[in-house]
């Protein structure tokens, strides 16, 4: 996970380089109860800074709702970018479905059996790789060779479960977990990057043309027909085994948000003839900034990053990021409160050598030496630990990753408020469930529990009650197969 957050960033000096030279020459000189008293006061610093009591979760849900009706008014606000994704999937889709999906560490390609209302899936089969960190910053061309070499190889294999009908196309649901600007179902511009990802070529362009034109390279003839972003995969896939799924997210590499709107509440899209009235919207909560706790720790990381000033929610809640915020603070006690001993472990120096999943790693360490922490430390990053200063190390991420989870627990409120105060009762009145999916959310005990906990929280336990929340395991690679069948050139024969 390291090697590829490492490519998406500029090369030094960031600005934390600074923080080395400042102290080297005092550190010899400074007693043992002085560092520990530094220690002692970047952490107490870092808390009162990270600190989400209830009022500060209430002011980020309340400016998050805001910025939501600002931009499904206009450009302003969140982008709030319409899926158009009109239809959900019934369950009487029938026939073979492909959907691919590039999140920001991985690309899964899955290909699903439909058999109408009574057998629903019938088959499932998928591969998944690790995206290689050099085609993040290759061309557009390479990228999408890889894409359609890799779906070419999954359509290649021979397997008596799967069937096309003589006579018709495969069909593709293309999750693409990027911002796109779409004006229908299976196309759309993409709008930038995110996730460390730089490709040349592709921005400003149809990504569905650019994997149209990968695959002709390939000689596969197939049709996209269903352009989704993971979120909007995940509350299909979700909605299809239950009506009450209203809202979908991903807390994965990256995060976002999606939720099914009213037609007639998204002022941008006025004049547009929808035959459901409704429409998933991709909130893009990523991009939001307002009203966020933030730390120096957090200026520097996001001053080195590749959008520097962007997707700030993103940066102080989703797996890519915590690890790295959580290293900038090790270093910083490391040189001014001597953490690790006299001198500065050099391997501390390097971007993204902590990955999220270390944090969680060591926060699963029940042992009363902290053995597994110390280890952890020592095989990431050579850092020789003593039990206080594992301890200290446990308490950083234990507060990076409690305000990175109440901070998702907040968005996920200002959707449902959102909606609840659009049509009362709609969402508190009776059993609503909101869909999760995404590396960070399935893996990480402590990050789930600080996340349901600030919702609870936020909207007191009586209507908690009424609201789900739960897991949906790769739901985005059937959802996007299902929504291609719902948007399907053959739908008439289902
Ligand atoms: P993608 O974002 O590519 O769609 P995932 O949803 O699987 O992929 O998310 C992968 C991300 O989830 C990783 O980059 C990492 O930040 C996070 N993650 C994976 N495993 C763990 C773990 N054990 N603990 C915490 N975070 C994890
Ligand atoms: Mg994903």
């Amino acid at each position: 996970m390291s090697v590829i957050a490492v490519g998406s960033f500029l090369p030094p000096p960031p600005p934390y380089r600074r923080i080395k030279p400042r102290f080297t020459t005092m550190v010899s000189l400074r007693s043992d109860a002085v560092s520990v008293a530094e220690t002692s006061s970047i952490l107490r610093k870092l808390k009162e800074e990270c600190a989400t009591p209830l009022p500060v979760l209430r002011q980020v849900a309340d400016a998050m709702s805001a910025d939501m009706r600002a931009g499904l008014a206009a450009a302003h606000g969140l982008p709030m970018i319409p899926s158009f994704v009109e239809d959900l999937p019934t369950g009487n889709e029938k026939g073979l479905f492909y959907a691919l999906d590039l999140g920001g560490t991985y690309f899964r390609v899955l290909r699903v059996q439909l058999g109408g209302n009574n057998e629903r899936v019938v088959a499932t089969d998928f591969d998944q790789v690790s995206i290689p960190p050099q085609l993040m910053s290759a061309t557009c061309e390479e990228l999408f060779d890889f894409i359609a070499l890799g779906l070419a190889k999954l359509a290649a294999k021979d397997d008596g479960r799967f069937n096309l009908s003589p006579g018709k196309k495969g069909e593709i649901g293309f999750t693409f977990s990027f911002p796109v600007r779409q004006t229908s179902i299976d196309s759309g511009i993409l709008v930038k990057w995110t996730k460390g990802f730089a490709v040349s070529g592709a921005a400003g362009r149809d990504v569905v043309a650019c994997l149209n034109e990968a695959m002709e390279r390939q000689g596969l003839d197939m049709r996209v027909s269903a352009l989704v972003n993971d979120a909007v995969a995940t509350l299909a896939g979700a909605e299809y085994w239950d009506n009450d799924v209203a809202v979908a997210i991903i807390l994965g590499t990256g995060t976002n948000a999606c939720y099914v709107e009213q037609i007639d509440a998204i002022p941008k899209l006025q004049g547009h003839v929808s035959s459901s009235g409704k429409m998933i919207i991709s909130t893009e909560w990523g991009a939001f900034s307002k009203r966020l706790p933030s730390t120096e720790f957090d200026r520097a990381m996001d001053a080195a990053s590749i959008n520097p000033g962007e997707q700030i929610f993103e940066k102080t809640i989703s797996g890519m990021y915590l690890g790295e915020i959580v290293r900038l603070v090790l270093l910083e006690m490391a040189a001014t409160g001597e953490l690790f001993g006299k001198s500065i472990p050099e391997n501390l120096y390097t971007p993204f050598i902590l990955g999220t999943p270390d944090l969680c790693a060591m926060q699963q360490d029940k042992s009363g030496d902290l053995q597994g922490v110390g280890s952890l430390l020592y095989d990431k990053a050579r850092v020789e630990s003593t039990f206080s200063a594992r301890k200290t190390v446990l308490e950083v991420c234990d507060t990076i990753v409690k305000r990175g989870g109440s901070l998702a627990g907040a968005g996920i409120v200002a959707i449902l408020q959102k909606m609840e105060e659009d049509s009362k009762g709609v969402i508190f009145g009776k059993r609503t469930v909101v869909a999760i999916d995404g590396g960070l959310y399935e893996n990480y005990p402590q990050y789930r529990t600080y996340m349901q906990d600030s919702v609870k929280e936020l909207i007191g336990s009586e209507k908690s009650n009424n609201l789900v929340i739960e897991h949906s395991k790769d739901g985005s690679g059937i959802g996007a197969a299902l929504l291609a069948a719902t948007n399907s050139m053959y739908k008439h024969d289902f």
